[in-house]
């Protein structure tokens, strides 16, 4: 073994990763002419199984063979340079470990999926291609096929191309960045473009536009629309040019457009955008900071000294994206790279044309709107160098970073950062930290509403935290008022679902031509319909929810599985015709108050609203621009955005927030009143804030209204301190899926037997059949592990849970279940 002469030959074997739910690594042999050229984090195509082709990442390579089975030889490898470093492979590992998760899970949410190739995986020319590479005559074959076919599976073109083993070549034209892979159609890459018009360069010559001028002597409309354009564009920046809608906007004159275009005075072309809108290279200087700003930036910096994590806890309006700024800076000049983490729905337009401008072309993106090759180019940008600052949400934890000195988790008490479906069910904030661990790096997360476990570890010593009480500029915070529904109700004030006390606001903030804002909490509290007669509920086949009532189409829709029906004429259980609907949500608000207040110019933003294509962008824009009033919309109306001219913020009912069973509804409740508030009044004025609720004096609403973060933490711990709730116990959820509703029951109540003997009766709580315990078909039940922190040894329960699980699937009747954890629920 220890000869040295040995240690200079190239491995034989490589234990992968493989992308499939299978609990270990695989070991494949490196074929002769492979050898040397196999290392780990380098992309391998193997064959997994007996059809599938797949793409794997090596985790180790080495020379001994198992002992168990035939290893099968590695068919190609992707790679010249790693494209996981050694760092993400341990991130892998510790994650598969903590979350109760298998490598190849952890793979597949961590690989952006035009990384990935495999044999079902599609191919397409890629768009933006501009290299002059050589083709070889295969190669010219295949890009051939792509252009007929524009899109097409691996298996289907090595069947048109008659090539047995295409993947050397497919290596050679991903290389070439002539083609990219996408998984699923809906990846596929469209680029975002817009219509522009230029001057035609013959015109860039002074001499010849004068000639131009003379000849348009006669035709005041086009000389018109010249000297618009050139006044836009100085003639230097003409290839540039500029979007035809805008010369359109500005001159009214399409046709005059349309005529000179068509006499090659003007040409007309298409330039791809950002998915982020028009991102100015204008360069800007770093923001001064306030004296509040500068000394928690100093404390910030300081407690860096001893501490690895520090909290700042911020009030909505601080200025905490400013101190980031300074902060990421400080960082970038001492060469190391920088994570920026948002939430998803906080990571806005608004905020990334912010930091482009201080950051410029060093800046990445990472964003679940992009397309495949957006996120393989942000990937890829890291490894050469290019990016050594991304902006990101929960999944850039898994880019490529080699050399991490700084990671902001921004809004980190945001329950977002949890992935929901699939496993691993992976917090990004918690990750974030092990990240910053491995690379030495300091952490910065910050909130307005800190996050109870947050703030506890901060409290015990073990974080530092750093405060920030005053609104940058002084802006006061908003008033908070509670409008008391149940007395309104009473006196049969209510307009629909309005107090009185709302639409007077509302009408006055019109009034004085400010704008408003309407929260409503969303789904689950979506209108269903009822029979009047028997309370028959119309439900999903599917799953166990009642279906949602879309006004717009007027039908019936599972927020769940997509499932559709018409509206019945009658009850599907007694037959009578008395239907009603029930509860009410955004879509309703805005025909009610349209109605109410016929002269506002109301929108609405929810996920009905902004699905379709730039949904978003347009709602955002034209309330920025003043052309709507009133905004109605869900949690996405709650975070990251800066609107100068909201005087007022209704929040509908925070009851069914208060009211939702769950440990974490008042902290949630808080959180999100807090920071919806913090949309009022961001400039010069005093915002108002009316929250609707028929318990005026809940204890959380005085919280609220006396923005007092502490009181509330302290109460709640306690709370959960009595009833050992996190931070003072580790909760891991288990679920038992299946679509014979009895046997999940049975494997449930077989795997809570199996696990008390060594966790204890009281730690493991269940099973119980959850509120919605049908979806899809599929019956799920769940069981709860409660482990504190100071009586168990929590790494060792995982163990345990493992192997009563494996123990549970070998039973034959339960071979068919399926297993699924959750650790650290939200
Ligand atoms: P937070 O994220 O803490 O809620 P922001 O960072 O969004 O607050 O800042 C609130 C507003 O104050 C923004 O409009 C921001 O541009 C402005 N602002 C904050 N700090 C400064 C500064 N030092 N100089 C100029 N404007 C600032
Ligand atoms: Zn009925
Ligand atoms: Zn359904």
């Amino acid at each position: 073994m220890s000869n040295p002469l040995q240690q200079k030959e190239a491995e034989l074997y490589a234990d992968l990763i493989v992308p499939a739910p299978v609990p270990n690594l695989y070991t494949y042999s490196i074929p002769d002419h492979l050898k040397g050229l196999v290392h780990p984090g380098f992309r391998v195509i193997v064959r997994f199984g007996k059809k599938k082709i797949v793409t794997a990442v090596v985790a180790h390579i080495h020379n001994n063979p198992p002992q168990v089975y035939e290893t099968k030889d590695i068919m190609e490898v992707l790679d010249d340079e790693p494209t996981m470093n050694s760092f993400q492979l341990r991130m892998l590992h510790w994650m598969q470990d903590y979350y109760l998760s298998t490598p190849g899970e952890v793979l597949n949410a961590a690989l952006p999926s035009g990384l990935k190739v495999h044999s079902q995986s599609w191919i397409q020319l890629n768009s933006s291609y501009s290299g002059d590479y050589p083709f070889s005559d295969t190669e010219e074959n295949i890009i051939g096929i792509l252009q007929i076919k524009l899109e097409i599976t691996f298996d289907e073109l090595a069947k048109m191309a008659g090539i047995k083993n295409i993947f050397p070549h497919i290596k050679s034209l991903l290389a070439k960045e002539k083609i990219v892979v996408f998984e699923e159609v809906k990846e596929k890459f469209t680029p975002k473009t817009i219509k522009k018009i230029k001057l035609s360069p013959l015109y860039e010559d002074q001499k010849n536009l004068q000639n131009l001028f003379l000849t348009l002597e006669k035709k005041p409309q086009q000389t018109d629309v010249l000297l618009h354009y050139l006044k836009q564009v100085p003639i230097q920046k003409n290839s540039e040019g500029l979007e035809k809608k805008r010369l359109v906007e500005v001159t009214g004159a399409d046709s005059t457009i349309r005529t000179l275009v068509k006499k090659e005075i003007f040409e007309e072309f298409e330039e791809v955008v950002s998915r982020f809108g028009k991102i100015s290279k204008e360069k800007q200087d770093l923001p001064v900071l306030s004296e509040h700003q500068e000394s928690a930036r100093q404390e910030i910096m300081k407690l860096f000294q001893n501490q690895e994590t520090v909290l700042l806890h911020g009030i909505t309006g601080s200025g905490k994206t400013e101190i980031f700024i300074h902060l990421i800076t400080q960082a970038l000049q001492s060469g190391m790279q920088v994570l920026y983490l948002l939430p998803e729905i906080a990571l806005t337009t608004q905020m990334v044309v912010r930091l482009k401008k201080v950051f410029g072309d060093k800046m990445g993106i990472y964003h679940s709107k992009f397309s495949v090759n957006e996120r393989v180019e942000t990937w890829k940008g890291i490894i050469s160098g290019r990016f050594s600052f991304v902006i990101g949400v929960r999944s850039s934890i898994f880019l490529p970073f080699d050399n991490l000195g700084l990671i902001i988790v921004d809004e980190e008490h945001e329950t977002s950062y949890k992935q929901q479906e699939p496993a691993p069910r992976y917090h990004a904030r918690d990750t974030a930290l092990v990240l910053a661990k491995m690379h030495g790096a300091k952490t910065l997360l910050a909130s307005a509403t800190p996050s109870i476990e947050s703030y506890h570890l901060c409290l015990t010593g073990r974080r530092g935290l750093v405060t920030l009480n005053k609104r940058f500029g002084d802006t006061p915070l908003p008033e908070i008022i509670i409008s008391d529904t149940r007395r309104a109700k009473k006196f049969k004030e209510m307009h629909n679902d309005f107090s009185p006390m709302v639409l007077g606001a509302l009408e006055e903030c019109l009034k004085n031509k400010e704008q408003a804002i309407i929260f409503r909490n969303r789904r689950g509290f979506s209108p269903y319909l009822t029979c009047e007669e028997c309370a028959h509920v119309f439900k999903c086949t599917n799953c166990d929810v009642s279906l949602t009532y879309h006004m717009h189409s007027n039908n019936l829709r599972c927020h769940y599985c997509g499932y559709r029906e018409e509206v019945a004429k009658e009850c599907h259980a007694c037959g009578s015709t008395r239907i009603a609907t029930t509860g009410f949500g955004t879509e309703k608000i805005e025909q009610d108050l349209s109605l109410l207040l016929p002269n506002a110019k109301i929108s609405r933003m929810d996920t009905d609203t902004v699905r379709s294509k730039n949904g978003y962008e347009k709602i955002i824009k034209a309330f920025e621009s003043k052309e709507t009033d009133i905004l109605i919309g869900t949690q996405m109306v709650s975070k990251g955005f800066d609107f100068g001219n909201v005087s007022t913020v209704a929040i509908m009912d925070a009851d069914q927030m208060l009211n939702f069973p769950d440990f974490r509804s008042f902290e949630k409740t808080f959180q999100l009143l807090v920071q919806v508030s913090g949309r009022a009044g961001r400039r010069d004025k005093r915002g108002k804030v009316i929250i609707q609720s028929s318990d005026p004096q809940h204890r959380i609403l005085k919280k609220v209204i006396d923005n007092d973060y502490t009181g509330l933490f302290k109460e709640e711990l306690a709370e959960r301190e009595t009833f050992l709730y996190p931070p003072f116990s580790r909760i891991i959820k288990i679920t038992i899926r299946h679509t014979d509703r009895n046997l999940a029951e049975r494997a449930a109540y077989k795997l809570v037997n199996l696990l008390r003997p060594n966790l204890g009766n009281h730690r493991v709580l269940g099973p119980e059949w959850p509120i919605i315990s049908k979806i899809r078909n599929y019956y799920l039940i769940n069981i709860l592990l409660k482990l504190e922190k100071n009586k168990v040894d929590i790494p060792y329960a995982k163990q345990l849970i493992k192997k009563e699980t494996v123990n549970l699937l070998n039973e034959k009747t339960f071979r068919q279940i399926q297993v699924i954890f959750d650790v650290d629920p939200v």
